[in-house]
């Protein structure tokens, strides 16, 4: 059955007629509605090497031929396969050596029959010749140990032609498509715009987000901690999760409980494309996010059917982002270290991944043994925090400990997290389970 959510709106008659209960929502269902607020965002032309992780947004054909000239792939000597025919170690065939051709610079002399020129790794094949030959398939060393006289070489081997000659657009031909539109940039994708003499390229740009911890219990890192007080972390948790997702981060500072403080400090992120808050959205007196949002934005409160993570924000906020009126999609994820973590991997990962222009969003999965019982009697997707070890030839996962949604050690220690569906009631350990890998570091 198709249910509606609940948007607390600035429309009064719709804000009259619909009531802020929380509404009970599938993982998938969540994930869906927040990515449909996400837009791939718009390109940028950058230097190369700032384009690490991002997504090619043109496709890229070669201007020039790679490598641009015929070039040998050994030390040896450049020399006509003709003159060689039948060489061996008894009946070596000599060749006069005309010079000399280092990578870099181009041979004045050709290669005429009966000749030959030293050449280097990379260096361009001289005229004339069309096969080289390996320095172990000459004499050079031992006339090196004899007389020491170069001005000819014995060859001990015949090869064929063509030999041991990296030809001229052998990688990549002039007007080759190398990249297509869509293409994440990684090292090798950054190394071979160089080889083409690409110093910028265009590419989606990364997303600004930005983060607000609320709570009166919250203190800054840089602060003595007063009674009653605990220290943010959420606000680096989530800073460091935007980084290694590529997005930009703008930590806003911390908010207090009262709608001033919030509104204020939300002020200052609308001109970021996301903004993500933790804490306030769980039931109790001072959870203000709730309310700052009812007064400014289009916003569902729901309960997600998750663990650990329940309760969730999400919809667009409005106000001045610089000159204009602007509406900034807002994920408020809740205020456990944990939860705001876990809930940051499945819904605020994918939405970021989107604007940056990925197509494939979901979290690298294995399949893995899990170690110990895990009932779920709620029909909750639970996320287990686990380490994952390669045994003979499987996974194996086992549990962090503790898995109490404030315990962020818990977090810190594991490399996984195992994902229990909705439907299964009860894991028993030896049983396999979905795990998303937090990073492929094995334990
Ligand atoms: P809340 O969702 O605001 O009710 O917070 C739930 C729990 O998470 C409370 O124990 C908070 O103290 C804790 N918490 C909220 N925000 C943070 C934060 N930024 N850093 C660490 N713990 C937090
Ligand atoms: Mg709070």
């Amino acid at each position: 059955m198709q249910r509606t959510i609940n948007l607390v709106s600035t429309n009064p008659i719709l804000y009259n007629t619909t009531p802020r209960a929380k509404r009970m929502i599938s993982v998938d269902e969540a994930l869906e509605k927040i990515l449909s607020h996400f837009r791939t965002l718009e390109p940028e032309q950058k230097p190369i090497l700032d384009c690490l992780g991002q997504v090619l947004a043109e496709d890229i054909h070669s201007a020039i031929d790679v490598p641009p000239l015929d070039n040998s792939a050994m030390d040896g000597y450049a020399l006509r396969a003709a003159d060689i025919q039948g060489a061996t170690e008894s009946a070596p065939r000599y060749l006069r050596v005309m010079g000399e051709v280092a990578a870099g610079s181009v041979s004045e002399t050709g290669v005429t029959p009966g000749t030959a020129i030293r050449i280097m790794t990379g260096a361009p094949v001289p005229r004339g010749a069309d096969t080289v030959v390996r320095f172990e398939d000459t004499d050079e060393v031992s006339r090196r140990s004899s007389d020491g006289d170069l001005s000819q070489i014995g060859v001990l081997r015949e090869v064929e032609e063509g030999r041991n000659i990296r030809r001229r657009g052998e990688d990549i031909a002039s007007g080759d498509l190398v990249l297509t539109h869509g293409r994440t940039m990684r090292p090798q994708e950054i190394g071979l715009l160089a080889s083409l003499g690409r110093a910028t390229a265009l590419v989606i740009r990364r997303p600004v987000v930005a983060i607000l911890a609320t709570g009166d219990e919250l203190t800054g890192v840089d602060q003595p901690l007063s009674p009653g007080k605990i220290y943010d972390s959420n606000n680096y948790t989530i800073a460091a999760e935007v980084s290694r997702y590529r997005g930009i981060p703008r930590i806003l500072g911390i908010g207090r409980d009262t709608v001033e403080s919030l509104s204020e400090k939300l002020d200052r992120g609308m001109d970021a494309d996301m903004l993500i808050t933790s804490g306030g959205v769980s039931k109790g007196d001072y959870d203000m996010v709730k309310d700052i949002l009812a007064e400014r934005g289009e916003i569902g409160f729901w309960t997600v059917r998750m663990k650990p993570g329940k309760p969730l924000a999400f919809g667009t906020m409005t106000g001045k982002g610089g000159s204009r009126e602007k509406a900034v999609p807002l994920l408020g994820l809740p205020g456990n270290p944990v939860s705001s973590m876990i809930t940051f991997e499945q819904f605020a990962r994918p939405a970021i991944l989107k604007m940056m222009g990925y197509t494939s969003l979901a979290k690298p999965t294995i399949r893995a043994i899990i170690d110990s019982d895990i009932p779920n009697r709620d029909g909750r997707r639970i996320f287990v925090r686990v380490i994952v070890s390669k045994g003979n030839d499987k996974y194996h996962a086992s549990l962090t400990g503790p898995q109490g949604s404030g315990i962020l050690t818990s977090m810190a220690r594991a490399n996984g997290l195992a994902v229990i569906p909705e439907s299964n009631s009860q894991v028993r350990a030896g049983d396999t389970v979905d795990v998303q890998m937090l990073d492929w570091r094995q334990e």
